[in-house]
């Protein structure tokens, strides 16, 4: 990490605006004109403890889309990420803690695929979703810090906890099995209702 001091300066503020947008650039194979788009957002930093948000809207004094981006004072920050089936990976309970620039790298690359998803680089639209945001948070890390990466839990596997015997893969598989055990009932029994049908008629 560049820094672990508690201020973040204007070069570390381009650092974590840059880190954001190349990460997202390799991602969504962005262009040019994409990239430019999303360095020209508006970000509104400060320094407490709140939620971070994406607006679409003018608000706050901003003519239109802009990102505010609250990182909590102090040298480190504890990261929590949404709990998401699919994303496959969530937080320990207690989040794990990590120095502000690099919070700030996560909370910037979350905010800036909510404006992806409203399509402020070119119009194009992406579905909403925290599944989304949570999967690049997850890829930001295991990329630039593999050992905090390595901290995350599988939801898979507490979900194996949590009901005894069901991972999240067995949980699909058991879906495709049903259908599967469903459409061979039906098959067994058409022949069987065939044979009803012919003997009721018979007896007639
Ligand atoms: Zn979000």
């Amino acid at each position: 990490m560049a820094t672990t001091t508690a201020k973040i300066t204007a070069g570390l503020k381009r650092e974590i605006i840059c880190d954001a947008i190349e990460f997202l650039t390799t991602r969504y194979k962005l262009n040019a004109r994409q990239q430019r788009s999303l360095a020209a957002l508006p970000i509104c930093w400060k320094r407490r403890r709140a939620a971070s948000k994406f607006y679409m809207r003018a608000t706050r004094g901003y003519a239109g889309p802009h990102i505010l981006l609250c990182i909590a004072r102090g040298e480190v920050a504890r990261w929590h990420t949404y709990h998401r089936v699919r994303a496959g990976l969530v937080t320990p309970t207690q989040g794990i803690e990590m120095p502000v620039a690099l919070f700030a790298k996560l909370v910037l690359i979350h905010e800036l695929t909510h404006a992806l998803q409203h399509g402020v680089c070119d119009g194009s639209k992406r579905r909403y979703s925290e599944v989304e945001t949570t999967r690049n948070e997850i890829a930001f890390i295991e990329q630039v810090a593999p050992v905090m990466h390595s901290r995350l839990v599988s939801i898979g596997r507490s979900a194996r906890v949590t009901n005894g015997k069901s991972t999240k893969l067995c949980g699909d598989l058991k879906i495709n099995g049903l259908k599967r055990s469903r459409g061979l009932m039906v098959r067994k029994l058409l022949p069987w209702l065939g044979r009803m049908a012919r003997a009721l008629l018979a007896n007639r």
